[in-house]
């Protein structure tokens, strides 16, 4: 792939930079001028984890990783959603996340930790090529229609999705600028931030269960806050495994509501790796004396 050129990214810097202070300014106006309404964080509720799981269970594990088939439907809600958490189309998201990958911790990585964790976290967003983008290692996402239809639509429907509705459900409960400042804005950011720590404190923080080649690290405290992708060390080294917590007590949302729908056949052909092979990387990395 080689070395690209890249430029500062103004719509996306202006973005991630204006959101939080936009949040702010439309919370003091709600609470001025509309009286606090605590329904309005039942539409932040909703839509946090609406968007957060649809970027966990569609975007991260179905559409990168093809880790599990799902029925039509599950697709076209985690796309919809998955728009709404203002993360990129899923062709593009996806297509970062493989070369992520595929070239972890070197210059090639997109979010590459070894750059720090300003980088990691969000200043790979705030630039982009001088090029247009190929979107790499994409070819099977670029034949699933539903995936090019949001990648064409993205904008639209991220903020039709992602502000118009929650404001509209907030007028319809009398609080318009609640529901923009709470359950729009003030959710986009707490989403942003929460799936941004998966590629910035998921790379720093916790124990190198089972394999110690790459950066990536597994931590019970950071999987609460990253719908329970914080099993990272896990996810780079059985990167296939529809699971991030592999132990049933481990919090890992995305994990219980994948199999909970293929119960039902919303979701199919989950794919685990056998214990065996997780057990002797465990035993592996004890010998070795690594833990963190
Ligand atoms: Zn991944
Ligand atoms: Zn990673």
């Amino acid at each position: 792939m080689g070395k690209v050129l890249k430029r500062i990214d103004w719509t996306n810097s202006l973005f991630l930079t204006l959101t939080p202070v936009a949040a702010v300014a439309a919370v003091i106006g709600h609470v001025m001028y509309e009286g606090f309404n605590p329904w309005t964080l039942l539409i932040a509720f909703f839509f946090y984890w609406a968007t957060g799981m649809s970027i966990t269970v569609g975007y991260h594990r179905l559409f990168a990783h093809r880790s599990f088939e799902a029925h039509p439907i599950i697709q076209f809600f985690t796309l919809v959603f998955g728009a709404a958490s203002f993360e990129n189309s899923a062709l593009k998201w996806c297509s970062d996340h493989r070369v992520h990958h595929t070239h972890v911790d070197t210059e090639e990585d997109p979010y590459n930790i070894k750059k720090g964790f300003f980088w990691a976290h969000i200043g790979w967003i705030m630039v982009r090529p001088t090029k247009p983008e190929t979107y790499p290692m994409s070819a099977d996402l670029r034949r699933n229609k539903l995936v090019m239809w949001q990648h064409r639509y993205y904008l639209p429907l991220s903020i039709f999705v992602g502000i118009i509705v929650p404001t509209l459900i907030g007028a319809w409960m009398g609080s318009p600028l609640g529901g923009l400042g709470i359950g729009a804005l003030g959710r986009i950011v707490l989403v942003h931030h929460t799936t941004f720590f998966i590629n910035s404190l998921c790379h720093m923080v916790g124990d190198k269960t089972f394999n110690d080649e790459h950066t990536a690290r597994d931590s019970w405290i950071t999987a609460i806050f990253t719908f329970g992708e914080g099993y990272h060390n896990f996810h780079h080294t059985f990167q296939a495994d529809y699971r991030n917590g592999v132990r049933w007590y481990h919090f890992d949302p995305g994990k219980w509501v994948i199999k909970s729908m293929s119960w039902v056949g919303l979701t199919r052909k989950l794919k685990k790796v056998s214990d065996e092979t997780i057990a002797m990387a465990r035993i592996q990395m004890k010998d070795k004396g690594v833990h963190a």
